[in-house]
């Protein structure tokens, strides 16, 4: 399967500007997510490597295929060669389940025995060997995506474009339809691009992710680094949940700098490779804060005590509110915690530091729940 390339790729809508220069490059076989809030142009790349939209510069390749040069090449979707499914299904009503998966087949004038074949063959994938003949109104809301997954395969496809393909799906269904798509990508090996605002579905079912915030791309990579290692304020906002608090770099020296935190005696030293001294802000996630055991009044060295201010139990961990200096802070642990404060430590090495603004806009935010 062929790689996908996207090079400088800008696009204008009348007064508004979509997409900055927009450039990344998806392997060969990968599912490659584009994450980020509504509106940030996710829809807009997919749509224009499918052919549906015409970037305003740029160019995007399939392995060596040029599809796109602004002003020199525009190959139309239909020679793209572009499996692509969206929310809303879009599979026709008044044909069969065996029809609607034919349709692209049928539209290439295959033969009537290779059609049969393939369609038999794409059906067993989406495990709907059983529903060929039925209509899609006697058919779940999963077993409906399927099909317009099998129908996106049944020709197959050089890309595979989703656009939020389970988003009309409920919590639990829409978890299996994640894990089943991993599979299925993996068995047929196709390269995926997967357009989502759900930063679990985006960890789930990634090689890799690039999370984007109006038009512009912040970060590229592994679930694990976006989530452990994001590269601004932003990304540690957008994906997961995180606590920012401000504070103060008093010493750093490249490889480490002391930070005093407000309501912190003693300052935190932390892994940091920038020199800068003066005002940041810090992440940690509710997860990687230290609950810690210990009988009353004999808080080991280093750890910190704060009231409990609220407290919710979520089946399979705890959720504590408790602040730090003033900020607010969420804690979660496995731990049940009968007692009106909780001790903790910060580790150093989950502690992120960023010498910037946390963003303003609330929309953007998945602040902690306090
Ligand atoms: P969502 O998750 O809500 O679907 P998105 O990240 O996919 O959002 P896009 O649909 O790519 O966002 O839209 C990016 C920006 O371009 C938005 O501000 C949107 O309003 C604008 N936009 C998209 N299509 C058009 C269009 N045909 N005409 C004008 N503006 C458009």
């Amino acid at each position: 399967m062929p790689s996908l390339h996207l090079n400088g790729i800008a696009k204008r809508f009348t007064g508004h500007t979509a997409l900055h220069d927009l450039s990344l490059t998806v392997r060969d076989g990968e599912i490659f997510t584009l994450l980020g809030p509504s509106g940030c142009g996710k829809s807009t790349t997919l749509w224009s490597i499918a052919g549906l939209h015409r970037p305003d510069s740029g160019s995007i390749a399939f392995g060596d295929r040029v599809v796109y040069d602004h002003g020199r090449v525009n190959t139309p979707p239909e020679h793209r060669n572009c499996g692509v499914v969206f929310q809303s299904y879009a599979i026709w009503p008044h044909m069969s389940v065996y029809d609607n998966v034919g349709y692209p087949l049928k539209l290439r004038r295959a033969d009537k025995a290779q059609r049969d074949r393939r369609i038999r063959e794409v059906l067993e994938l989406v495990e709907l060997g059983r529903h060929a003949k039925r209509y899609p109104h006697e058919l779940s809301g999963g077993q409906q995506q399927r099909v317009a997954l099998a129908r996106a395969l049944a020709h197959p496809p050089d890309m595979l474009l989703l656009d939020e393909p389970f988003s009309n799906l409920d919590a639990k269904l829409r978890d299996r339809s994640r894990q089943w798509l991993k599979t299925l990508q993996e068995q047929v090996g196709v390269t995926t691009v997967f357009v989502t605002h759900d930063q679990d579905e985006a960890l789930s079912v990634s090689d890799r992710i690039a999370v984007m915030d109006q038009g512009r791309i912040r970060q590229i990579g592994t679930p694990a680094e976006v989530y452990d290692h994001p590269s601004d304020l932003f990304v540690a906002d957008f994906v997961g949940t995180v606590n920012i608090l401000p504070a103060t770099v008093v010493e750093a020296d490249g490889t480490h700098a002391l930070i005093r935190l407000d309501g912190i005696g003693a300052p935190l030293r932390v892994p940091h490779t920038d020199k800068r001294i003066g005002p940041v802000h810090i992440a940690i996630r509710p997860e990687n804060i230290d609950v810690i055991r210990h009988t009353a009044g004999d808080e080991p060295e280093g750890t910190l005590v704060a009231r409990i201010e609220s407290q919710a139990y979520l089946g399979d961990h705890y959720r504590y509110g408790i602040r730090i200096g003033a900020t607010p802070v969420t804690v979660t642990t496995t731990r049940r915690i009968d007692a009106d404060s909780l001790t903790f430590s910060l580790p150093a090495h989950d502690v992120r530091v960023f010498h910037e603004e946390p963003s303003t806009n609330e929309e953007n935010r998945h602040a902690p729940v306090h």
